[in-house]
């Protein structure tokens, strides 16, 4: 078909499945396994469907306004998305605008490739040494611009804030983003650099601590001007990106701060213990400080445990990519989840071995 060669062409991300049956073990796209706080129930029951016929506030200002407290910044610095995805592929848009390359590793978020190539930004990968580690001299190099994910996925790891500065430092002429996913599960935030550096912005998601993936809120948080760029290109997409009961939602959840830090306890508590069932078990790992586990055993391949688990109904997350085909991406899921996970396995690789 001749109008073919005039459409663009992406090769989209692909997400961790959803599977349609009850009664699986889902621990493939991180999310946790805790409800949210309970106050966003109590405003989701109490929501007043009449006020549906307005548009909601394109300025997301209330949702802004209880986060800029939170993270003792000022509303003006506050961007909030449709999850850190659309958040993201807003500052891609916005901030990469250069000749040169933008700069990331080469495993990280497989959305980054994804989004430059649809925007048709340059982009190299750098190379992550052989223990995932960032190598800092690859991003002291020109560029037109930077993102990491710290902690890292699907690797788990942190690079200490110290090396992100560092980058940050010597790119100044440029925006460094820092994605911070999974930065709540004991990781340290690039946001008090925020006060140093303006061409720094940090996202940062509802969709993993707050236990909100499906209400799709993700924000970003920056130097006043960086964010007024974000507002820009967002206002010349779609006004009105935040629907009313997602907006209700977030801010009745930043509200319950207890609540909060009690859910993200109880997931680091299990990712502890399970890290140690898993050494026991002969899988060797990144030290995670995010909700997830990135595994690989020491003798069987990655795809076989895979096809073992999804057989059981279990499901965590593989690439078939090199350096990483041996290794399985495992959410923290609740301590009886994990619990049937590890029964299984480790009657799995008895049989195996024996
Ligand atoms: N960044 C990273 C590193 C992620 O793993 C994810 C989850 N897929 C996201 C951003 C996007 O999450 P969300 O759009 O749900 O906020």
């Amino acid at each position: 078909m001749k109008w073919e060669d005039n459409v663009r062409k992406v090769v989209p991300y692909v997400a961790g499945e959803q599977p349609k049956e009850k009664n699986v073990i889902k621990l493939n796209t991180n999310e946790c396994p805790y409800p949210p706080a309970p106050g966003v129930n109590e405003v989701l029951v109490n929501m007043d469907c009449k006020e549906f016929r307005k548009y909601p506030d394109p300025d997301v200002t209330e949702l802004r306004e209880v986060l800029a407290h939170r993270y003792q910044v000022n509303p003006e610095q506050v961007f909030v998305g449709v999850g850190s995805d659309d958040v993201l592929s807003m500052a891609f848009l916005t901030y990469f605008n250069s000749d040169k390359p933008i700069l990331f590793p080469d495993i990280t978020y497989s959305f980054y490739d994804v989004w430059a190539d649809l925007y048709r930004i340059p982009y190299e990968m750098q190379k992550l040494d052989e223990n995932f580690c960032i190598v800092k001299e690859d991003y002291l190099k020109e560029n037109g611009g930077i993102i990491i994910a710290n902690p890292n996925a699907p690797t788990g790891l942190m690079t200490p804030v110290s090396v992100i500065e560092e980058i940050i430092q010597a790119n100044q002429d440029v925006v460094v983003i820092v994605d911070e996913a999974y930065v709540d599960f004991g990781g340290e935030s690039c946001l008090p650099l925020l006060k140093k550096y303006d061409n720094l912005l940090v996202v940062q998601t509802f969709s993993k601590s707050r236990s909100m993936a499906g209400m799709r809120i993700g924000f970003a948080i920056g130097n006043e001007k960086l964010i007024s760029y974000l507002n820009d290109a967002k206002f010349s997409f779609n006004s009105y990106t935040m629907n009313m009961t997602a907006i209700a939602a977030g801010v009745a959840s930043v509200k319950d701060d207890a609540y909060f830090t009690e859910t993200v306890a109880k997931v680091i508590q299990t990712r502890e213990r399970v890290k140690k069932e898993l050494h026991e078990l002969g899988f060797v790992f990144p030290d995670s400080k995010t909700n997830f586990i990135f595994a690989k055993h020491q003798t069987v391949s990655g795809q076989e445990i895979f096809d073992a688990l999804r057989n059981e109904k279990i499901y965590v997350r593989h690439w078939n990519k090199p350096r990483i085909e041996d290794y399985l991406r495992i959410s923290i899921g609740t301590d009886e989840e994990m619990d049937t996970m590890l029964g299984f396995l480790k009657s799995y690789l008895a049989q195996k071995q024996g």
